[in-house]
């Protein structure tokens, strides 16, 4: 989401005259975009200012320095005081303001009390205010793109700031979304992701005013022209109703690649944490969206060492990736955050004891990974090509599990859809050859062919393998 973000305040101030540089030493306004999820993330905010700081003094030059997101949220003026180069601290209901947050700033900047605070969950929807982006800025961004449907988060898990940081659920109007999606698939999107903190408990309203949940949001997205692959994420698997798993198996367009956080495999750990449902309800959801889209895979989000896990909690755990099988996963420590029920928890772990049980989820998490992957081998995908390779003439796509593979092929194929066959697998990608595809018309394309007709377009055919 704060990719999504970045870009709808990078559009907003394109309006205004900005463009993007590569470098902060080049800018004239500094925009940190932060994360507050977990402690590590939001020390981060501090050092990246420390050294923004000392850049700017040796340069001599200041520029104006903002921060945003979560991180800008939980902290407030805290983060002027006590890294002043800031200048603006501005939460993430209020990026529709940064125009005149800017001026605002700019015309404190000097003064000894200077500085501007905004983290107010404002009556009006940002949305409606926020510049879309040019052709250009989409063309840039190339052929997948997030799209935010639904906000906020009423779950309130124990260990979770996204409540505090981001308010309360809001889903934004159907209309709106298949508006956004529509000049995206005209500036040459075609797979868009749906996003959202808790993005199933979508329940928006559709053009006549009547409620729609997240399947006829994608039904809708889906038969937007040009649009060819829709997925949604996060997901919190108490949403996962009848609709939305027959829509897995209705959809073709929806990928069969599902991330469904569950967090731990302990039935007391789930009590503990507030996530409302059991690791049997868990089971049975992985179960009746198999039935539904056979070929679906899993991915996953853990917490080791929440407070009070014990060796039979996390042994739990375990059983549960095994008995499950994730196609990928993010395992992360516990971090207790500031004002969540769980930061006040007895019995909180020691790190070494949650460092150990992260070793041993994460050595189980990348074999099924390694093992889910190597299964692809000698198998055909479609892949949809998203931008050229490392090496002149590879190109990368993306298959429907989101594994990347590297082919041979012009740059003009970027962002049709190819199948390809899978010949290598490697820690980080794959490679293939080109079976067919839009751009790769009337089929019957040997690897050899394939090649032979780039050169004539002026790339080196032959493939060679990227390890980046
Ligand atoms: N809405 C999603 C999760 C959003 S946060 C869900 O319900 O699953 C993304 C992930 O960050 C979570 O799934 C969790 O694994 C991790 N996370 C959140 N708070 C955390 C904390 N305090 N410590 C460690 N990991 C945390
Ligand atoms: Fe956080 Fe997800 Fe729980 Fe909401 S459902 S509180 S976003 S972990």
């Amino acid at each position: 989401m704060n990719v999504y973000d970045a870009q709808r305040m990078t559009d907003t101030l394109a309006r205004e005259g900005y463009v993007e540089t590569d470098t902060p030493d080049d800018a004239d306004l500094v925009i940190l975009n932060t994360c507050h999820i977990r402690e590590k993330a939001a020390e981060k905010v501090y050092s990246e200012l420390g050294r923004l700081r000392k850049s700017q003094e040796e340069a001599g030059r200041k520029s104006m320095v903002a921060v945003t997101g979560c991180v800008a949220q939980a902290e407030g003026a805290e983060i002027i005081k006590r890294a002043k180069v800031v200048d603006l601290v501005i939460g993430p209901q209020s990026y529709h303001k940064l125009p005149e947050l800017i001026a605002s700033a700019e015309a404190r900047r000097g003064l000894r009390d200077h500085g501007v605070v905004d983290t107010e969950f404002p009556v009006e929807d940002k949305f409606d205010f926020l510049a879309p982006p040019t052709r250009a800025a989409i063309a840039k961004r190339g052929p997948t793109a997030f799209v935010t449907v639904q906000e906020g988060c009423d779950k309130f898990c124990t260990f979770c700031v996204v409540p505090y940081t981001r308010g309360a659920e809001v889903s934004r109007p159907l209309a709106k979304i298949i508006d956004e999606v529509a000049r995206l698939a005209d500036g040459g999107v075609r797979e868009v992701t749906l996003i959202g903190q808790n993005v199933n408990a979508y329940h928006g309203l559709d053009r006549t005013g009547r409620p729609v949940s997240l399947p006829g949001l994608i039904r809708a997205v889906a038969e937007v022209p040009g649009i060819a692959r829709v997925r949604y994420t996060t997901s919190h698997p108490r949403d996962m109703d009848d609709e939305l798993i027959a829509a897995h198996r209705d959809m073709p367009a929806l990928m069969p690649y599902l991330h469904l956080p569950v967090q731990s495999g302990s039935n007391r750990l789930l009590a503990l944490m507030n996530r409302k449902h059991d690791r049997e309800l868990y089971f049975e959801i992985v179960e009746r969206v198999r039935a539904a889209r056979p070929d679906i895979a899993f991915s996953s989000d853990f917490i080791v060492g929440f407070p009070g896990e014990t060796d039979e909690d996390f042994t739990e755990t375990m059983d549960l990736v095994e008995r499950v099988g994730f196609a990928g996963a993010f395992s992360f420590k516990y971090s207790p955050r500031p004002g969540t029920p769980a930061a006040g928890m007895d019995d909180q772990v020691p790190e070494a004891v949650k460092s150990e049980r992260l070793t041993a989820l994460q050595a189980l998490l990348d074999a099924q990974k390694t093992a889910f992957d190597r299964a692809c081998l000698a198998k055909s995908f479609e892949i949809l090509i998203e931008k050229a390779g490392r090496y002149p003439g590879q190109l990368i796509g993306r298959t429907n599990y989101l594994q990347s593979v590297v082919v041979n092929g012009p740059r003009e194929a970027i962002g049709t859809l190819a199948n390809v066959v899978v010949n290598e697998v490697g820690t980080r990608n794959m490679t293939g050859d080109i079976l067919d595809g839009e751009f790769f018309r009337d089929g019957a394309y040997s690897a050899g062919e394939a090649a032979l007709s780039f050169q004539t377009g002026g790339f080196i055919g032959q493939s060679e393998k990227v390890e980046a």
